[in-house]
């Protein structure tokens, strides 16, 4: 046993643009809600900086407090902006929300680049003018990529004489793919950051581009990214996104630490979704009712005996999907059920329909975003494929894991850094991999899950028991991350 109050204390602002349960689009939304609360656990002082968007659901626009309001100058717009605090406190975390209608009352976070990079500058200034104006200056400022790339930018140059500017900053790369590029003039008319900053060690992509992830990657004191493999893999040119060479050159102050899961969110011994509640103890006995009552729900063949192997994903070219799209019909053998839960592009929408279509009741597809059937799906299916192109982190995986199904994955960033593959010799290992990009690995390390499942169900069931018994919680993470904070402030 360990006391809280015997470890360092540490303030840390969290600043990003999506946090469960106010507004999720993927695994950054689950970071910011789970990382706050374990580091609360580790004496952390938490504020959370979010932008009050629309969206949000009544029930917590309604919780919400007014904290206070003030006027903000922006880039070269000559106007003073409102910048309104709203304020919500929830189990030792506090969420400030940043109020302005004009940038924030669309109904989802992200619309396109040209509003956003006005929006996410103005959230970025507003959020270290909201501090300053709070009169809390923490030890950390902890941003979340692009949207808050700017912070750090600001930080060490506009806010550099403002009490916030002793703070040191944190910046995570949750998805390198999205970097906020647009041109020069726009981010400088917004920004209003002045002309150094705009070179090519810093903000500047190339003669007519500037990249605001790039300069918060420059200015910011560390860099993390999600995961051991992907901190590797984004200073290759396959994975960089064009800021290899970047992130080469700041290599120093970049690690990895792979994200865990919310054990209060995601425990099959109390999931109110599931048809029948199991843990560790009981996992062979009630697995079978969760599958029998998927099929059930999905119109498949309801057979305890079928091999079910589920997709929970944004449907987007990053997820593997044409290698997916292109086994189907030789992974349906007759023994095998899929089932699909994702929404995206519509060319993987309309694929997976078809082979509902064409397979009928032993192919489902379910082009939606349904939180509870996604945690029927974990506990119902035997197995999760996950054959990403790339995956900085990936939490599908870990959900299956705890849920005793075992992951299908390619070997690449986070996916490598927590499926160790089954060893057919001893029986170790967490789940079935393969490396290159191809359909027909795919297809071979579903089959070999096959194998094991029909031929050797002895072996299987050991591993759906491993995964359940991995200690994929936040806790490990969480304290990796105070140690850097402890790092940048040695007091
Ligand atoms: P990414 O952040 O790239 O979308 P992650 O694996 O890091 O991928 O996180 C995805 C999260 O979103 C998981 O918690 C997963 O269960 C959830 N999710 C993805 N698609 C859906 C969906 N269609 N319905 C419900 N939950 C989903």
């Amino acid at each position: 046993m360990y006391e809280i109050s015997n470890l360092p204390r540490r303030s840390v602002a969290f600043i990003g643009s999506e946090c469960h349960p106010f507004v999720k689009t993927g695994g950054l939304g689950d970071v910011m809600y789970a990382l706050p609360r374990e580091l609360v656990r580790l004496n952390c002082d938490v504020r959370v900086i979010l932008p009050r968007y629309a969206c949000i659901p009544k029930e917590y626009q309604d919780k919400m407090i007014y904290r206070g309001e003030f006027y903000m100058d922006m880039g070269m717009t000559n106007r003073n902006y409102y910048v309104g605090i709203m304020e919500y406190i929830c189990d030792g975390v506090v969420y400030d929300f940043i109020d302005n209608q004009e940038f924030f009352s669309a109904g989802n976070p992200y619309i396109n680049l040209v509003d956003d990079i006005p929006r996410y500058c103005f959230f970025s200034k507003a959020a270290l003018a909201a501090l300053n104006y709070m009169n809390w200056i923490p030890d950390i400022i902890h941003c979340h990529d692009w949207q808050a790339g700017l912070v750090p930018v600001y930080l060490r140059t506009l806010f550099k004489d403002t009490p916030v500017g002793r703070a040191r900053s944190i910046l995570t790369i949750h998805n390198l793919r999205f970097q906020g590029i647009y041109n020069i003039p726009t981010i400088q008319y917004w920004s209003g950051l002045p002309n150094e900053v705009f070179n090519m060690g810093a903000l500047q992509q190339d003669w007519v581009n500037a990249n605001m992830l790039k300069g918060g990657l420059a200015y910011a004191d560390r860099i993390t990214t999600v995961s051991g493999t992907y901190a590797y893999e984004i200073q290759t040119a396959e994975y960089g996104e064009r800021l290899e060479g970047h992130l080469r050159y700041h290599s120093g102050k970049l690690r990895g630490i792979v994200n865990g899961i919310d054990y209060g969110m995601w425990n099959p011994e109390t999931d109110p979704a599931l048809a029948a509640n199991y843990g560790l103890g009981n996992v062979l006995d009630h697995k079978m009712e969760n599958k029998l009552a998927l099929q059930k729900e999905l119109g498949l063949e309801e057979d305890e005996g079928k091999f079910v192997i589920g997709l929970i994903s944004r449907l987007t070219n990053q997820k593997g999907l044409d290698l997916v799209s292109a086994i189907i019909p030789q992974v349906l053998d007759g023994n095998t059920q899929v089932v699909v839960l994702g929404t995206g592009d519509k060319q993987y929408e309309d694929t997976f329909r078809y082979y509902e279509d064409t397979y009928r009741g032993t192919f489902s597809a379910c082009i939606q975003y349904d939180e509870a059937r996604a945690h029927r799906i974990y506990a119902g299916a035997d197995a999760l494929m996950v054959p990403s192109r790339f995956e900085p982190c990936g939490l599908t995986q870990l959900n299956a894991m705890h849920y005793g199904t075992i992951p299908i994955v390619r070997e690449t960033g986070g996916l490598k850094d927590t499926v160790e593959p089954y060893n057919e010799y001893t029986g170790d290992g967490n789940g079935f991999t393969f490396d290159r990009y191809e359909a027909g690995l795919l297809l071979d390390a579903i089959n070999r899950a096959k194998t094991v499942y029909f031929t050797n169900r002895y072996h299987w069931d050991e591993v759906v028991q491993r995964d359940m018994a991995k200690d994929v919680s936040w806790g490990n993470s969480a304290r990796q991350y105070k140690d850097l904070y402890l790092e940048l402030t040695p007091w």
